[in-house]
């Protein structure tokens, strides 16, 4: 079975890994988003409420499944049965790093990495400034499923 690993926080979920996670889901038996536990960064959800909201947003996808992991991304994918990490590429600035990884983890472990241009229509999106418009304010309907934006929004009315 040839398995994906598309790793990252998702803090929240957007329709910007969304479309990656579509797309892959149309090239592989079956995708694994792998969502980071980093005890260094104190994220707007916890890791169950991303996990939940991830499940939620993938249901529909009957070969996508969701799953928490700390520790380098090579052991994770080795644990799950994934030769093949996923990136979505936003712009080139995203690249330097990226790539750096990439060949890193070649080097690691011999799991290969992806890049997956964006939809040009969420090119400029990340949770972060998805956080800073509905903090504000501002309609964020087009960029996270309707049920991601009012769990947002309730969220940050808390803090
Ligand atoms: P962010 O916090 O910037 O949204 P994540 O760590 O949650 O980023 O991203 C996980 C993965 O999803 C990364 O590979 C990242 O490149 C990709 N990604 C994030 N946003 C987008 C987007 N708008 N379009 C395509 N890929 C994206």
């Amino acid at each position: 079975m040839r398995r994906a690993v598309c790793p990252g926080s998702f803090d929240p979920v957007t329709n910007g890994h969304l479309d990656i996670v579509e797309r892959a889901s149309r090239l592989f038996d079956e995708v694994i988003i792998g969502v980071l536990i980093n005890h260094s960064k104190t994220g707007l959800f916890t890791i169950e409420e991303r996990l939940e909201m991830l499940s939620e947003a993938t249901a529909a996808y009957t070969n996508v499944r969701v799953a928490a992991f700390h520790g380098l991304l090579v052991d994770f994918c080795r644990a799950q049965g994934a030769a093949v990490v996923i990136k979505g590429l936003r712009a080139v600035s995203d690249f330097d790093y990226e790539l750096q990884m990439a060949q890193m983890n070649i080097g690691l472990s011999g799991v290969e990495t992806l890049f997956m241009p964006t939809n040009p229509l969420y090119s400029f999106l990340s949770s972060s400034l998805v956080k800073d418009v509905v903090k504000w304010g501002g309609d964020a309907s087009a960029y996270v499923p309707d049920f991601v934006g009012e769990r947002l929004a309730a969220r940050l009315k808390q803090n």
